[in-house]
């Protein structure tokens, strides 16, 4: 049987992150993965950085290729009724953001982490917590073939949404709060050159479009589309006319279109998990709560929930004292529902829910709106480089 301080169950960025920051402070960790390395590295998922997930990479020690190789982005372009107009994110807020895609940080992550052998255990399966109550937790799980257990002194769950952390707590000892919504984003990953040097969040009578970029040469573009819809009923040629058809004329023109190197749907959903703690077991990123990606917080969300727990393991380790573990819960979810409440708000300016002439018109002035008014633009521009942690 092994033992360690902090069984920490999912290698995506929250539990390798974890990991990574508790082992500069001298906190031994095991994480158990049940996916391949290759697989994990691979995911194509997030792109886009707030300010405080980069100063969390430094601390981590994994922040020098992201500041040489990520994008700094000072605003971004709303396009609507034919037109385009540009929210000034760092004129309105003083902050920037950084693209750099999540598959990269997961390869920084799983980098820093192999410099420890056996602090992260690939394609362990049967993962299961036991005695979360009492002072020593257990997770079971079964690796190279054995079965093994691992006891420590916390749990972290850093499992996501399909993760077996929140799904094995007793009925009833969690509420979940949830919306879906009805559609999907279609992505489609392409060595293009990006539309626009920003990111073009497009609300059209069609649907929602965003025009986004992994580097200088690499881009991300998504369409809203049906919850029915499947990868093979959209074509490259497809793809690229709806997406054309969704812009203003002047972005429309400057497209470049290429083969796609990946193509996914993927559902919309808000969730919020109460409490993110349990005993022993912290509840850490997409385990927790999911949010719809326009407003590009998930992974973000996930940065925030390590930092606190981060905190209150090293200051339990360092002197004793429970008082920030405590408060793990009541913090990170004071974050997560504003930055859900910013995710529905911005999903639902910008996609198209059903025919409906008035939510329509509606959605028209309030886009004006944003346009106009500094005071508008800048609540926007504050949700969207991320709130400073004195404000959640
Ligand atoms: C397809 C997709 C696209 C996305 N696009 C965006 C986007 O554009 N913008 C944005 O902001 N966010 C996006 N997100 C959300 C963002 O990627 C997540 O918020 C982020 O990955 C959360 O990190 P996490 O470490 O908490 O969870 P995850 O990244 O989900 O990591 C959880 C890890 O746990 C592992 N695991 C699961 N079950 C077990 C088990 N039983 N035993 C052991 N390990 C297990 C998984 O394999 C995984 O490696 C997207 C998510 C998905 C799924």
């Amino acid at each position: 049987m092994r033992s360690t301080q902090v069984a920490i169950i999912g290698a995506g960025p929250s539990g390798l992150l974890l990991s990574q920051l508790l082992s500069r402070h001298g906190i031994d960790s095991v994480v158990l993965e049940c996916q391949s390395e290759d697989h994990v590295q691979s995911r194509i998922r997030a792109g886009l950085l707030e300010w405080t997930t980069v100063e969390l990479a430094q601390e981590a020690g994994v922040g020098a290729r992201m500041m040489r190789e990520g994008l700094v982005h000072d605003g971004l372009d709303l396009a609507f009724a034919n037109g385009r107009h540009r929210i000034d994110l760092k004129g309105l807020t003083g902050k920037s953001v950084l693209v750099y895609g999540q598959n990269e940080l997961q390869r920084d992550l799983i980098e820093a982490r192999s410099d420890e052998p056996g602090a992260v255990l690939w394609q362990v399966s049967d993962v299961a917590v036991h005695d979360v109550h009492t002072p020593a937790p257990r997770v079971g799980y079964r690796h190279e073939g054995r079965c093994h257990e691992l006891r420590c002194d916390f749990v972290a769950g850093c499992d996501g949404y399909h993760g077996v952390s929140r799904a094995g707590l007793p009925q009833g000892s969690l509420a979940q709060y949830e919306r879906t919504y009805p559609f999907g984003w279609l992505g489609l990953l392409a060595d293009v050159p990006p539309l626009n040097p920003e990111l073009v969040y497009a609300s059209h009578a069609r649907g929602f479009a965003l025009c986004s970029m992994r580097s200088s040469r690499r881009s991300r573009y998504y369409l809203q589309c049906s919850l029915e819809d499947r990868v093979e009923q959209w074509s490259d040629g497809r793809f690229w006319d709806e997406l054309r058809a969704r812009l203003p004329e002047q972005h429309a023109a400057r497209l470049v279109t290429g083969p796609s190197l990946e193509k996914s749907v993927v559902p919309l959903r808000s969730l919020v998990t109460e409490p993110m703690r349990f005993g022993q077991l912290f509840l850490v990123g997409d385990a927790a709560h999911i949010v719809p990606p326009t407003g590009a917080k998930g992974l973000n969300l996930a940065a925030a929930d390590v930092r606190v727990l981060s905190r209150g393991l090293i200051e339990f380790y360092r002197s004793g004292s429970a008082t920030l573990l405590a408060e793990y819960s009541a913090r990170a979810l004071g974050r997560v529902w504003k930055a859900t409440r910013f995710s529905w708000w911005f999903t639902a300016l910008l996609h198209r829910f059903s025919a409906d002439p008035f939510a329509e018109r509606l959605q028209a002035a309030e886009l004006e709106y944003l346009a106009r008014s500094a005071a508008a633009s800048r609540s926007l521009a504050e949700n969207y480089v991320g709130l400073a942690f004195d404000e959640t």
